[in-house]
């Protein structure tokens, strides 16, 4: 079994859960937008004005009041990228990132409405990328899929158009397909978006799905028994249903959960209060990712570190956060062996905890 390149084996000293042993920690990211890593000096003073988005002045990145004004924000800054470079180096530094994050894989999902420039000829988007993410695999050794990305407030004729492009152009790159978008806007569309993802799903594409994010649980329930999506981003709101719960349990349907994000748009109120530990903790599987890592300002370091220290993670339940980003993940199925035997070997060398803290009376990190 070939190990990839990007992952260094644990060092002795590395205690469990400390930034280091985390970055080595192999794993997938499976939840990350192409439009949350444009860079942010990207959009200028007068764009990100007329965006109605402020940046904050420690560290640079926007601030926003809502999702709404979020998804405002990705239109002016996307559209301002209308050179083939610009797309490869922004799918090259995706590996980058990744590879300096312990990521040996990333689904990137694409949402063709925030780039104006490159609607009228996905195929060439689509190339462009692929040169910058195929240099990052043979630089990083970092693999990368895209999923195709609907909008749930477009009209039916142009989510109809988008998927009848995935499927005769067929493009290798591309793995999947999504639905994003503000879905406490659209309303319930899961009986709308079902025939296009039962089209994708025939012609051997995966499914994803946004929901449970400004929807309640019931967009998760129609992503999961409409759409029958293989994995819900983000999905935090079907904590609000126990049965719901149990059934995400019972069918081991992953959520990719987003901790800053889900902050950072006033989806729960802190890390502290949420719902990603209880739904961990009833046998949902759920992986940690950023959505946005440019526009949020946090690495997937930074989202396992702060879920270990909000709620006490140890190595154990960091082990089984990655594994399922990995098992999650639409990697091939060599590749997903590989990480996984990586995975496994990491854990198997790491040193054991040491001897329960006086402070935390535990073995928790
Ligand atoms: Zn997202």
């Amino acid at each position: 079994m070939v190990v990839p390149t990007t992952f260094e084996p644990p060092r002795p000293w590395d205690e469990p859960c400390s930034p280091d042993w985390i970055r080595r920690l192999p794993k997938a990211e499976v939840h990350l937008h192409l439009e949350g890593c444009v860079p942010t000096d990207t959009i200028g003073a007068e764009d990100s004005r007329r965006s109605g988005v402020g940046f904050d002045p420690q560290d640079g990145t926007p601030i926003f009041r809502d999702l709404a004004s979020f998804l405002a924000f990705l239109d002016h800054s996307c559209a301002l990228i209308t050179d083939g470079g610009q797309l490869e180096k922004i799918a090259y530094d995706i590996a980058v990132r990744a590879a300096a994050n312990g990521v040996g894989h990333v689904d990137v999902i694409f949402n063709p409405v925030h780039w104006p420039a490159w609607r009228p000829d996905l195929e060439k988007f689509v190339g462009h990328l692929d040169r910058g993410f195929a240099s990052g695999e043979a630089d990083h050794g970092v693999t990368a899929g895209l999923c195709l990305s609907l909008t749930r407030t477009q009209s039916p004729g142009e989510s109809v158009e988008l998927v009848d492009w995935l499927l005769s152009a067929r493009p290798d790159r591309v793995v999947a397909l999504s639905v994003d978008g503000n879905e406490s806007a659209a309303g319930r569309t899961g009986q709308r978006f079902a025939p296009l993802f039962e089209r994708a799903r025939g012609a051997g594409f995966h499914t994803c799905a946004h929901a449970g994010e400004s929807s309640g649980s019931e967009g998760v329930r129609d992503a999961v028994d409409l759409l029958r999506v293989e994995r819900v981003d983000h999905g935090i709101r079907a904590a609000e249903d126990p049965a719901l719960v149990e059934q995400l349990a019972a069918r081991a349907v992953p959520l990719d959960i987003c901790p800053t994000s889900n902050v950072r748009l006033g989806v729960v109120t802190s890390l502290t209060t949420h719902p990603i530990e209880r739904l961990r903790a009833a046998g949902v599987p759920v992986s940690v990712n950023t959505d946005d890592p440019l526009l949020f300002g946090v690495s997937v370091v930074d989202e396992y570190l702060s879920c270990s220290e909000a709620f006490s993670w140890d190595p154990v339940v960091l082990g089984e956060v990655a594994r399922t980003s990995i098992e999650s993940s639409f990697a091939e199925p060599e590749r997903k062996r590989g990480l996984h035997a990586a995975l496994a070997l990491f854990l198997g060398e790491s040193r054991a905890p040491g001897p329960r803290s006086e402070s935390s009376g535990d073995d928790s990190c």
